[in-house]
């Protein structure tokens, strides 16, 4: 669905440093690595908004500078790791607009338009707030109505920075097993970022772990969660072992030095 290859980026220092993956079609990836690694900068360029210093983007085998702005938001959506909204918009109204990337304007939605933004508010569990001002509702509330209004734009690639961050355990479960679903379903293809190992654990097809820019590893959970990576990585103590009810790798943290 989309490969990147040796992407280089840098603010004023480097961030992303020779960077290259690729992304199946209908597939779930999940892109982990300690605070300021380079995660929100490395999706940015996914999602086209900022632009590589160096290296090749494609969709579909097309280069992303031959492809229309237009085409790209058909076919990526993109939820930021901050979800502030200008505009005093009610929940449904702001899902709604995830449908203008086919063109038509406000006031000219068509009765698909409202449907589809209805199903993906209640897959999202956010139609009990339809009408509430969306900068009314808290943190896990409102980033879930980012991930309806994503989603009810139909894309075929969903980059989401951090969308289980301030979600409750029981929304973080149904957000990853919804996101999974979709993948089976209806080969949408997904890259999330997380700091969640454990829910990475059970539900990742593919892991990406970045530390300082570079990508450390790549591959299945059993491949990436290992606990030397892990330790090294993010500089902790830790034991990873097997969740003996799914048998995916389970980390936990180690509170002393024994
Ligand atoms: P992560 O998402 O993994 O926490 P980021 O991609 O947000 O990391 O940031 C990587 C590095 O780039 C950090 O050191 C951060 O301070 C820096 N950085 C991020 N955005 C900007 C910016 N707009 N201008 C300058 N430096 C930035
Ligand atoms: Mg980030």
């Amino acid at each position: 669905m989309l490969k990147a290859e040796n992407l280089y980026f840098s603010y004023k220092t480097p961030v992303i440093e020779d960077v290259s993956l690729a992304l199946e079609k209908g597939s779930l990836s999940v892109l982990i690595g300690p605070n300021g690694s380079g995660k929100s900068t490395l999706m940015k360029m996914l999602a086209s908004l900022l632009v590589p210093n160096k290296g090749k983007i494609f969709l579909q085998n097309k280069l992303f500078k031959d492809i229309s702005r237009r085409e790209i938001a058909q076919q990526i959506a993109y939820v930021a790791q901050e979800t502030k909204v200008e505009f005093p918009l009610s929940a449904f109204e702001f899902v709604l607009q995830g449908r203008f990337a086919y063109g038509q304007g406000f006031g000219f939605e068509q009765e698909k338009d409202l449907e589809l933004a209805k199903k993906m508010m209640r897959l999202t569990f956010t139609d009990d707030f339809f009408n509430r001002q969306i900068n009314a509702l808290s943190g896990g509330e409102r980033q879930r109505v980012f991930l309806a209004r994503a989603l009810a734009q139909d894309p075929k690639l969903l980059l989401l920075d951090e969308p289980t961050a301030n979600l409750d355990i029981s929304h973080q479960v149904t957000t990853f097993k919804l996101l999974k679903e979709l993948t089976h379903q209806e080969n949408l293809t997904v890259l999330l970022i997380t700091h969640e190992l454990n829910l990475t654990a059970e539900f990742a097809d593919k892991i990406f772990l970045l530390k300082n820019g570079k990508l450390f590893s790549q591959g299945s959970p059993k491949e990436v969660l290992v606990q030397s990576s892990l330790e090294k990585v993010f500089e902790t103590n830790l034991l990873v072992d097997n969740n003996p009810k799914s048998n995916s790798p389970r980390v936990t943290v180690v509170g002393h030095n024994y």
